[in-house]
């Protein structure tokens, strides 16, 4: 039996991501920081699909958190083959010199050290030369880190641009232990964390589908099944990837 933990998989693209993949016969561990009861609805469906998952609450920024979340996942539903990493927050908005310096510091603990962690104890676990069978790991970036976001928050695209390394670099050092190193870069997704920024910025949403070549802003479900896909082994001889979902904009 497959076994993935997602992070931050008790909301948004997260929440797809876990429950598109208990359909496809995956076991899920559902991490979250604190919203329980959203994790625990996304455990419902999950186990509603005929398999097993759990709700594991850890703050990935926090080292001994992520190290008993991975314990957990694994005396619950076993060795772990796949690990998404969406758990992530946005920032103000603002030309750097508005931007708190505060909240970049979080953001940069959660966005990039957070999952930086989550990666070190994967590999951990999947490495060949760490006894383990190999896997696949997906970040989710955003298109944030090729277009830069100036005026909006440069923090946090360069946040995105941090993690499309990572998964570079990584996908190349752990090939050859079996572990695939993907990401997706989605543009602006139907979730709550965009309705906080359209409600920062009434217009920025419209600008934006008017700028998007295939005319809306994404769904869930656009980026759950390219995901998926790069978790499966159809996929099996892709890695290093980082996959635009973005309707085609590149500004942002
Ligand atoms: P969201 O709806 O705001 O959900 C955020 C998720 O991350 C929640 O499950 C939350 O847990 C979890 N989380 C936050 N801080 C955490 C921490 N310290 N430790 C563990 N989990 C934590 O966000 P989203 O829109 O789905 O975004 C998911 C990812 O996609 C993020 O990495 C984001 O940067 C990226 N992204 C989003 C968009 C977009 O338009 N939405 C576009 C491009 C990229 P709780 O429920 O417990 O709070």
């Amino acid at each position: 039996m497959n076994v993935l933990l997602v992070t931050g998989g008790s909301r948004g693209i997260g929440a797809d991501i876990a429950r598109l993949a208990s359909e496809r016969g995956w076991s899920v561990g559902i991490n979250y920081a604190s919203n329980a009861a959203s994790a625990e609805e996304v455990l419902a469906d999950v186990r509603g699909n005929g398999v097993k998952g759990c709700a594991v609450r850890a703050d990935v920024s926090n080292p001994d958190n992520v190290a008993a979340m991975f314990e957990e996942v694994e005396r619950d539903l076993g060795p772990i083959s796949g690990l998404v990493n969406s758990a992530g927050i946005a920032t103000g908005m603002g030309k750097i010199e508005t931007l708190d310096f505060e909240k970049t510091r979080r953001m940069l603990e959660i966005n990039v050290l957070g999952l930086f962690l989550c990666c070190q104890h994967a590999v951990r676990r999947m490495a060949r030369c760490h006894g383990g069978k190999g896997g696949a790991i997906v970040n989710i970036s955003s298109s944030a880190a090729r277009a830069g976001s100036p005026g909006r928050f440069v923090d946090y695209a360069a946040a995105k641009a941090a993690v499309d390394t990572l998964t570079i670099g990584l996908a190349k050092e752990q090939g050859p232990e079996g572990i695939r190193v993907n990401a997706v870069r989605p543009g602006i997704i139907n979730t709550e964390m965009a309705a906080e920024q359209a409600a920062k910025n009434p217009t920025w949403l419209e600008r934006a589908i008017a700028d998007t070549p295939l005319g809306r802003i994404g769904e869930l479900r656009d980026v759950s099944t390219a995901v998926l896909w790069l978790l499966s082994s159809e996929a099996q001889h892709t890695t290093g990837t980082i996959m635009d979902i973005s309707g085609g904009r590149w500004t942002q």
